[in-house]
């Protein structure tokens, strides 16, 4: 079962398998102790009508008193572990490393088997076989098996536990030299193999639920990843990476409109020459850098949210968002510069680049269609202005 999850996410791309391996077992590590924290959160009342039973029962019974020490040391063990249960879980909640957290709470689990065993001592050195005896040893039992199911999920713990728990009982009786009939030891021998195998049993589970989390977070996540990638792949140019034109379209009516608005319509020139005497890849790249010029270009610059689109072609578009007309035409210059000195970048002998700008204002009561129609209209005065220029609109 393990192994099928584990080469299941071994598959996709990315890390070494192995890596991949120890981050999931890691995970399903996580969620179990969280898990079980969470759980021992749930167990302080059981463990109190345990424990008040317990001393209802000493009381009743003559020679109670010898329980006395053994359900002091109980309750303390019982908000021993809840205290450092506690600290592990505030830690996990916080998504802080919590090793230390866990030893000691795996350690206040075997204390606390070790308290167990001591309140059952009483009845096997001092042999008390009362009816309430029974009763106090039922509550016992059902308290182990209670605080193994509990901590099962991790054997080792579990059997720390419970290791603490027989070692007190019988070295006790060992010492005392109390002897039994033949069916006692036989009875807590069975009872022992039957906890245990229960608690694992649990552990089982615990783990399995575990695994199903994780991979379905897994499942979640990869989802996610793939959903905003084929959102990013529908939207973008897969050249230069800019909006493509329907996208831009989209989010320039979604965009909310603050102060004035320009749009910049770019052609680079005589770029079916570049493509003839350089080839198609230099071609590409020229596209390529003219975008990373568009974009770096917006990045400083003051305003709202301007948006950048290949048009198709050699042909882009850029909406300035609240600047002043003044910005918005040296903008488009620095912007003409910047792709005059595209030729340089690139090192190709005798290639030269530029790019004619028409500018409009996109005014409020227009379509963005129109503004976009007033931009090309400058645009196409530009080119027959001579090119590698800018021209704007009539303010
Ligand atoms: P003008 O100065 O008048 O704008 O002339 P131009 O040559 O730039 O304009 P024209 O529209 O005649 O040519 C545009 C060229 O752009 C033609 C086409 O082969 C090329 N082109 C379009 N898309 C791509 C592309 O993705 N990569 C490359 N390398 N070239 C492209
Ligand atoms: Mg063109
Ligand atoms: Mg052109």
């Amino acid at each position: 079962m393990l192994q099928s999850f584990l080469s299941k996410w071994s598959q996709p791309d990315g890390d070494a398998p192995s890596e991949r391996h120890a981050e999931w077992a890691t995970e399903v590590q996580l969620e179990i102790v969280r898990a079980v924290a969470e759980r021992e959160k749930r167990s302080l009342t059981a463990n109190l009508i345990g424990w008040a039973a317990c001393v209802v029962a000493a009381i009743a019974m003559p020679g109670g008193e010898v329980f006395a020490a053994p359900v002091i040391w109980r309750l303390f063990s019982i908000f021993y572990v809840r205290h450092s249960w506690g600290r592990l879980r505030e830690k996990l909640a916080n998504y802080e490393p919590y090793e230390e957290e866990l030893a000691l709470a795996k350690f206040s689990a075997v204390v606390s088997g070790f308290f167990w065993g001591l309140l059952l001592l009483p009845l096997a050195v001092g042999a008390i076989w009362h009816p309430l005896a029974l009763i106090i040893l039922t509550v016992a039992t059902i308290g182990v098996s209670l605080a193994c199911a509990l901590y099962g999920p991790i054997p080792r713990l579990l059997l720390g536990y419970y290791a603490l728990f027989m070692t007190t009982v019988i070295g006790a009786v060992t010492i005392t030299h109390v002897s039994f009939d033949w069916w006692v030891p036989s009875f807590v021998a069975v009872a022992g193999c039957g906890i245990i195998s229960y608690a694992l049993g649990s552990g089982k589970e615990h783990r399995k639920s575990a695994e199903t989390l994780v991979e379905n977070r897994r499942l979640g996540y990869e989802l996610k990843r793939a959903l905003s990638r084929s959102k990013y792949l529908a939207e973008r140019d897969p050249l230069t990476g800019l909006l493509n034109r329907r996208a831009f379209f989209d989010q320039v009516t979604t965009t909310q409109r603050n102060g004035t608005a320009f749009l910049l319509a770019i052609d680079l020139d005589h770029f079916k020459q570049i493509n003839d005497q350089f080839g198609h890849a230099v071609g590409d790249q020229v596209l390529e850098k003219t975008a990373e010029v568009i974009n770096s270009l917006l990045n400083g610059l003051p305003g709202g949210q301007h948006l950048s689109v290949r048009l198709g072609g050699e042909e882009f578009a850029i909406l300035l968002h609240q600047l002043d007309r003044a910005t918005a035409v040296s903008t488009a210059e620095a912007l003409r510069e910047r792709i005059a000195a595209i030729a340089d970048l690139l090192r190709v002998d005798g290639l030269t680049v530029s790019a004619s700008i028409g500018l409009a204002q996109y005014g409020e009561d227009d379509t963005v269609e129109e503004a976009l129609a007033g931009a090309d209209r400058a645009l196409y005065e530009a080119k027959n202005g001579g090119r590698d220029r800018v021209v704007a609109d009539a303010a």
